[in-house]
């Protein structure tokens, strides 16, 4: 069963954030800006993932999800995304532990758990770049849903 549980990047915010504010407020405590201007824009979590339909086991792909650009590693259609890919998950303070198929760097995946965000992250680094520079994010790796083909024969580990 394709589980194409996949969520959000967001685009950077133009309101001043407050240095280090993760480490002084919850997930659930953060401003709508704090809250989007965590996402790291990997783009890891819109690629679709195949689900084991008697374990439940996740397997990550390269395959991009329709509305992803590979080049930016940003959804092309955030605003409107549930019309087009309706299995879009909506990430919250709340449901964030639960997405256990986000990816180990995602920065609220990080967060929940206790951790701080990496070197790389913009918050950190200042640099919206470094992220794929770093090799962190899609950039370079995605395959785009429409050249993909079978989903099984893209299975990769690096999204997870
Ligand atoms: S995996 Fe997390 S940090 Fe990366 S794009 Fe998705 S929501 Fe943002
Ligand atoms: S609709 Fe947009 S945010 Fe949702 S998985 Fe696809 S590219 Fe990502």
């Amino acid at each position: 069963m394709d589980a194409r549980d996949e969520q959000v990047p967001q685009l950077p915010t133009a309101e001043p954030l407050e240095p280090e504010y993760w480490k002084r407020r919850g997930l659930a405590e953060m401003s709508r800006a704090e809250w989007e201007a965590l996402c790291d824009g990997c783009g890891k979590c819109c690629l679709e993932k195949i689900e084991d339909g008697y374990t439940g086991e996740i397997s990550y792909t390269n395959v991009a999800c329709r509305l992803l650009d590979v080049g930016t590693c940003r959804c092309t259609r955030y605003a409107e995304r549930r019309r087009y890919v309706p299995n879009c998950e909506a990430l919250t303070a709340e449901t964030v532990l639960a997405l256990t198929w986000l990816p180990s760097s995602c920065a609220y995946r990080l967060l929940a758990e206790g951790r701080d965000l990496p070197s790389w992250h913009h918050l950190v680094s200042g640099d919206p770049e470094l992220v794929h520079r770093v090799g962190a994010s899609v950039r370079g790796r995605a395959v785009p849903e429409s050249r993909a083909g079978p989903l099984e024969h893209h299975i990769v580990t690096w999204s997870a």
